[in-house]
This record gives structure tokens, sequence and C-alpha cells, in this order.
């Protein structure tokens, strides 16, 4: 929380000035905190007089930043397998650990995920923390979050990055708030910048309008979220060798509020679209569920799934696992085949990176041409079925 110490407050209006959120207004001279506060500390550090500073949730000034050592990636593994991601994540670890000059670490929790351990080290990890446990077979936010909280005040790694997936985003934020560590959502890129070891974090903003590239120079660890399927995997070596380490856990650090009752798994996400090979996606051109009967038949003519914009998400066509782009899934399928979506930079983020882009769109100046392999311009109700048709007659040749 932002405190006003009034008796110090001068109401000069160097914080108004400076709060790039308008969280600020000085009344009466003295300044007044709104609720668009982000905590982000640029009015506390041009308050000559001191008369702010925030309280709770400390804006954790570490003294000494040089205890903090050695890049983590957390490997996230649900009902015992490990998520592609976790793989992704060492990739671009692996990067960052070898321009800092510092050790990988994988951290890993479940019940009997120990096979996975190998599986990390020849992906480039150094060194494998594993909290294997019963206790841990379910994700459970308040036993996850204490057990890597626990291990980070002791470990003090400098950066920690896990997928910006469902566990990742539930995980991470909630570690950052009790560490009182910077953290970075949803990134696309991470670099080091080289002069001062600083990790930059790049991420869409604005709507997607614009890449953010943002530092924790005060904190650590600097932790932050990346995307499934932006980074790629490092190419696996069995000849390399690690370390692996056990944690042991007492009942204390187990103990835990939430009781899962039950696991249901939704048939909706049985296909999942980040794993798929051929993507046939409908957008607002597609005008109706009745529309992507013919999406869904291309697709299953070419042993793909369907994806969809977020406007045919949002008009009910299809459902939200579906989506493609900034607020939905990030894709990178061999073939991506965009029917009647117009390339907005929002979807474009999400799919972007697929081998081959075919887009089907009746505006030539549709902005999705700029990013489509082959551009198709005509009305998507005739060129589709004809190319379901035409696929079926090659497949019978
Ligand atoms: C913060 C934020 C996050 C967002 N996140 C996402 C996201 O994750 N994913 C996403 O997709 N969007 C997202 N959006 C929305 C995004 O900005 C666009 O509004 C959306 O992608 C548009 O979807 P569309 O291309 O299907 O529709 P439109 O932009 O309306 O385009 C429809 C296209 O269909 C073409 N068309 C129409 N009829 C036919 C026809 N018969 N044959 C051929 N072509 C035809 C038109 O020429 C047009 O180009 C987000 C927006 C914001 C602000």
């Amino acid at each position: 929380m932002l405190i006003v110490d009034a008796d110090k407050c001068i109401g000069c209006g160097a914080c108004e000035d400076n709060c790039a959120f308008g969280a600020i207004i000085v009344e009466d001279d003295l300044a007044v905190v709104g609720d668009s506060c982000t905590l982000c500390g640029a009015c506390v550090d041009v308050c000559d007089v001191e008369a702010l500073h925030i309280e709770g949730g400390e804006k954790a000034v570490q003294a000494d930043l040089s205890a903090w050592s050695g890049i983590w990636i957390f490997a996230e593994s649900r009902h015992g397998v490990l998520a592609p991601v976790a793989l992704e994540l060492l990739g671009i670890g692996r990067k960052l650990a070898e321009q800092r000059g510092v050790e990988l670490t994988a951290v890993l929790f479940g019940s009997d995920v120990q096979s996975h351990a190998d599986q990390l080290i020849a992906s480039g990890a150094d060194i494998v923390l594993i909290a294997d446990n019963p206790a841990l077979a379910q994700y459970r936010e308040d036993v996850y979050g204490r057990v890597l909280e626990q291990l980070i005040k002791e470990k003090k790694p400098e950066v920690v990055l896990a997928g910006a997936t469902a566990i990742g985003r539930s995980l991470i934020p909630q570690a950052a708030t009790v560490l009182g560590a910077g953290l970075t959502a949803d990134c696309t890129g991470l670099a080091i910048r080289e002069e001062d070891g600083m990790l930059l974090q790049t991420r869409p903003a604005f709507g997607g309008n614009i890449m953010a590239t943002i530092e924790c120079p005060h904190s650590r660890p600097q932790m932050a979220t990346v995307r499934p399927n932006v980074m790629a995997p490092a190419e696996p070596d069995s000849e390399r060798t690690g370390q692996i380490v056990k944690i042991e856990l007492n009942d204390e650090q187990l103990a835990s509020r939430v009781e899962v009752l039950e696991t249901v798994t939704s048939s909706e996400e049985q296909v999942n679209i980040q794993e798929v090979e051929v993507l046939v996606a409908g957008g607002r051109g597609v005008e109706s569920e009745k529309g992507f009967e013919l999406i869904q038949e291309l697709a299953a003519e070419l042993n793909g799934a369907v994806a969809a914009s977020r406007a045919a998400v949002d008009a009910g066509w299809v459902s939200y696992p579906h989506q493609v782009g900034q607020t939905g899934k990030t894709v990178c399928p061999k073939l991506y085949i965009a029917c009647g979506i117009s390339g907005a930079i929002q979807h474009a983020v999400g799919m972007q990176s697929a081998e081959t882009v075919v887009a089907i769109n009746r505006d030539e100046n549709a902005p999705i041409f700029d990013i489509a392999t082959y551009g198709l311009v005509g009305d998507l109700f005739e060129i589709v079925p004809l190319l379901t048709r035409k696929i079926q007659e090659q497949r019978r040749e």
C-alpha cells in the first residue's frame, strides 16, 4: 500500500507528474492516492521530502543483489506428465545461464516424478531440485507456493521462470508477492543485458500494439512467466550430466486448506491446439456456428484441429480453448489456415510463428496477408469447401 505522510508532504506535485497511471492527485497541498496505484514506486523515488513510502507487499529493495545467483525454471508436470513448456523454458534458460556464467536449475514438484529428472538434464538443466511426495500429486497453490517460496528464500536464484499456463499463472504471482519480487507475466522474449546482467523481459503491452521490455533493477529474484510455444526447446543430449537434489518436506510444509475431490477432464480440451501440426482457424468472417462446420470439415480432412479468433469465440461459435492470440493460446503448427480472420495484432502474436500460413479473406488489404505465406482473396464459403473437396479427391487418387 502506498502511504502518504501528511506531515511531510508539501503538495509539490512531483508524484502526480511522475505517476504513469494517473493514480495520484494533489488536493489541498496533499498527495491523494487513487485505486489505480500499481505500487510501481516511481512517486517514492521522485519525492524529495520523503513523504511517500510503500508498506506491506514490500517493494523488495534487497541490499545485496549479488547474493542471488543462478537461473531457475519451474518444470511443470500435471498428472505425472511433464508440460512441454518445461523443455521450452530449459531452451531459453540454458542460453541465459550461459550468458550469465551460472547454473541452470529445474524445479520439479509432484508424485513419482523422479523419472523426469534425466529428461530435464538432457534438455539443459545442470541441477534438478525434486520435491517428490504424494501430497504434491495434484496442484494445490498453497502447498506448491509455500514450498517454492521456501526454496527460493534458501537458495536465492537471480531468475525464476515458469510457463504462462494455468498453473504457472497461479503459482508464480503468489510466490512473487510473498517474496516482494518483480514479475513480468506472459513474456515472449527474454535476454540478459551484457553490461549488468539484468534480465530483459519482453511482452506485448497496451493491447498488443507495442512490445514492452521490462526490467527489475531493485529486487530479486527476477520472475517471469513465458508463453508456451514461443521459445524453442533445447535439442536433448543424453550424454549431458547433472545433479539431482531431493528436497525433504515436513508435514507442516505439506499442510493444505485445499482438498482435491475429483479431477474432471473437459472433453473440449482433449484436442490441445498447441500440440497439433495443422490448424484451420475461423474468424468473424465465418459468420456462425454452422459456418464453423466447414472449418471443421477441412480440419478433419487434414488431420488437424479447429482454431479461432477471439471474435468467433466471443460470438459463441467456438469455445475458448480454441482461441489463438494474446488472450488465447500461442500456437506453432506446421500449417495454419486462417479463414475470415483479419489478422489483428492480438491474433497475429499467437500464430505468426506457424511454419506456413494460408490466409483466405475477401479483403485483399486485410493485414493477415502481411504474414501469410500464401494468400487467397475470395469468399471463404466458396474456397473452403473447394479446398476440402480437392484434398478428398487427391487422397482418392
Ligand atoms: C487486449 C486484447 C486482447 C485480444 N486478444 C485476442 C486474442 O487472443 N485473439 C484474437 O483473435 N483477438 C484478440 N483480440 C481482438 C482483436 O483485436 C480482433 O478484434 C480480433 O482478432 C478480430 O477477429 P477476426 O479477425 O475474426 O474479426 P474481424 O477483424 O472482424 O475480421 C473478419 C475478417 O473476415 C473477412 N471476411 C468476412 N467475410 C468473409 C468471407 N465470406 N470470406 C472471406 N473473408 C471474409 C473480413 O474481410 C475480415 O478481414 C484482442 C483484443 C484486445 C484489445
